[in-house]
């Protein structure tokens, strides 16, 4: 899969998205990350990206040419036409079903906004979908779109060691994960659970599957509503509910 992102600081990303597991995939060429920087794109002979907002008002708005021209240059000889995402406060909040709607496609251009923002017109002219990741505003989009490239990447097969992996994680299947242990056995007092010890793979499994029912009720009530669960799990919780 293929990553385009129009930055005005490309030099953010690769602390972040050069090492560790999405480093390694990038290096096994599982993804492509590109960071263009919009102002290499900007006619303006200062290099100019930014200018007052018309009608008045704080801060500058980024000039919607330098970022077409940006754009332009890694469609011009695509056959295909990738998504353009906007990252802005004001999109559809980013959840993990949108990661894994998105890790289907081939390639994706993230456009990172600055300021106080980016020119309406730019935004009607390229941008497909505009992503939030969550009700707060950050100086950039720099850092939600690290977070966005993460999370989808991590869903593509071979990222991650085991598909496993993420099936089993928090908000996969609509509940939060089970609880985690490594060694030692015990830790200022406290012990693994006996059943984690027990190489009892049916029991494991179940009670990993009971405490991500109970985990997700006491921490995210709110996803059980939509959480496709057994009738066993339902059986759970009515008793801890009673309880
Ligand atoms: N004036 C804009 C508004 O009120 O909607 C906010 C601009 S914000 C200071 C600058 C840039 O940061 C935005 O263009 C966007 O790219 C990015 N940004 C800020 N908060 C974000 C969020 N919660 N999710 C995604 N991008 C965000």
């Amino acid at each position: 899969m293929r990553f385009d992102v129009l930055t005005l600081f490309p030099e953010m990303f690769e602390a972040v998205l050069g090492e560790s597991i999405i480093g390694r995939a990038r290096s096994r060429n599982i993804i492509e990350l590109n960071f263009i920087n919009i102002r290499d794109f900007s006619e303006d002979k200062h290099r100019r990206v930014d200018d007052y907002p018309y009608g008045g008002g704080s801060g500058m708005v980024m000039q919607p040419m330098p970022i077409y021209n940006a754009y332009k240059s890694i469609i011009k000889d695509l056959s295909h036409k990738p998504k353009v995402i906007y990252l802005t406060p004001q999109g559809k909040v980013f959840t993990q079903s949108f990661a894994k709607e998105l890790a289907n496609e081939k390639h994706l251009i993230l456009l990172c906004g600055h300021y106080e923002g980016i020119d309406e017109r730019i935004i009607e002219e390229i941008v497909d979908i505009e992503i939030s990741i969550g009700d707060f505003v950050l100086t950039g989009g720099e850092i939600p779109a690290m977070a966005v490239i993460d999370a989808i990447c991590r869903l593509i097969p071979g990222v991650l060691g085991q598909e496993e992996s993420f099936r089993d994680e928090s908000h996969f299947s609509g509940l939060l994960e089970y609880p985690q242990y490594t060694r030692p056995p015990e830790f200022l007092g406290k012990k693994v659970p006996e059943v984690l010890l027990s190489g009892h793979h049916a029991n494991i499994q179940k009670w990993r599957r009971e405490q991500s029912v109970i985990r997700t009720y006491m921490k995210r009530p709110d996803l059980l509503e939509k959480a496709p669960l057994s009738d066993e799990d339902r059986k759970l919780l009515n008793n801890i509910k009673k309880d």
